[in-house]
């Protein structure tokens, strides 16, 4: 059978080990040998014990585990073509040609590279005589299969990256429990969220949990966020309400791209209406905890996905991302997607939001 393997790489998210178990089992299923990596792309520079064999019950047990059990890391050595070469090595010598990344846009741009490059990493590893003539025209072409692993869906050309859900539920989680204090004690909330560049987090947070404002970065605020932000809790108190809880995406700026940071809102809130305010800053918390419903069978749906993708590919064939599209796992341009993810993060930088919103809307 044709030779897979499968590794996670990058920032570390819930229902990546749903992807792992789908891709093995779904690759031992139709009868292929597949393949852990362990640690990303360094457990396939260094070789060695970090690839190793899956079996049907080696992926046993993980589906309700959040994080990678697999492991997870960043690799300068895959930077550099020198690393890339051993870890050429390393696949050639197991037999695999075929990769499922599980990772965001490094991760995959760093695999499309390794794809456009293994024609003439091959031909320098039969130049140094570490692999034989059959095994060159054996191996000639890799195929790529991706699918994103991030919490932030901040990823161009799929509905929801795998993770994002789960973190969602657990921020929801952390502001039901702060409500609960907030109203004993009539107390202003304002709860820092991750997200990059990204509001997704921050936006669909704010909507499920009833905020009175929240900041994102692809909407910086007029001027006057001070004074609207004051409006609004006033106007909230004064109806009734004991508490207000203001949302912060970590990536949250104002027109001048200046940060808009809990800090600075809290003291907007507490210099202007004096009102009894804190800060609370969620972190990894975001990244832990079980994965939800929806990303275990998201992992599964897309990992069995990225499976016959590869089986499908022949020489000519350009790496795809699985990716979700409404209900429907579908397969999409790998390096299309990497390129509209770095323009969105170019066009925030110019300041150009509109642009940014529009390129990581549906094309
Ligand atoms: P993410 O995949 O979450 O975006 P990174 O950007 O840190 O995370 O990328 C993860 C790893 O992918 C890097 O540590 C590196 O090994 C590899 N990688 C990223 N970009 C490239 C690149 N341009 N060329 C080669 N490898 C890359």
């Amino acid at each position: 059978g044709k030779g897979i393997a499968v590794f996670t790489s990058g920032g570390d998210s819930q229902g990546m080990n749903a992807a792992v178990r789908a891709v093995v089992r779904m690759g031992i299923y139709i009868g292929c040998k597949v393949y852990f990596i362990r640690e990303g792309y360094q457990g396939m520079v260094d070789g060695g014990d970090n690839i190793i064999e899956a079996n049907w019950s080696s992926v046993s047990c993980i589906i309700h585990r959040g994080g990678t059990v697999i492991g997870s890391a960043r690799c300068t050595d895959f930077r550099e073509r020198a690393g890339r070469l051993k870890a050429a090595h390393n696949l050639v010598s197991r037999g695999i040609t075929n990769l499922v990344v599980i990772g965001g846009d490094g991760s995959l741009t760093g695999a499309n590279l390794f794809r456009q490059e293994w024609s003439s990493l091959l031909d320098e590893l039969l130049k140094d005589q570490k692999i034989s003539a059959d095994e060159r025209a054996k191996y000639k072409s890799l195929h790529i299969a991706g699918m994103v692993g991030s919490i932030d869906n901040d990823f161009c050309g799929t509905d929801m990256t795998i993770g994002t859900d789960s973190a969602l539920h657990r921020i929801i989680e952390a502001i039901d429990a702060i409500v609960s204090t907030a109203y004993s004690h009539q107390r202003t909330f304002i709860m820092e969220v991750m997200g990059r560049h990204c509001g997704y987090l921050a936006l669909m947070a704010a909507l499920a949990s009833e905020a009175d404002f929240v900041f994102i970065p692809e909407d910086p605020c007029v001027n006057n966020w001070q004074e609207k932000i004051c409006h609004k809790l006033i106007q909230e108190r004064s109806a009734g309400q004991r508490l207000n809880i203001i949302i912060v995406s970590e990536g949250a700026i104002d027109r001048e791209g200046n940060p808009i940071t809990a800090e600075k809102v809290k003291q907007v809130v507490v210099d202007k209406l004096h009102q009894d305010t804190r800060i609370t800053v969620l972190g990894h918390v975001q990244r832990g905890g079980n994965p939800s419903a929806f990303d275990r069978v998201l992992g599964c749906r897309m990992g069995a996905e990225a499976v016959l993708a590869l089986m499908e590919a022949n020489d000519n064939t350009e790496p795809c991302v699985v990716s979700l599209d409404g209900n429907q796992a579908v397969r999409v341009p790998l390096m299309e997607c990497v390129q509209r993810t770095k323009a969105v993060a170019q066009a925030m930088a110019d300041k150009n939001w509109e642009l940014a919103v529009k390129l990581r809307g549906r094309s």
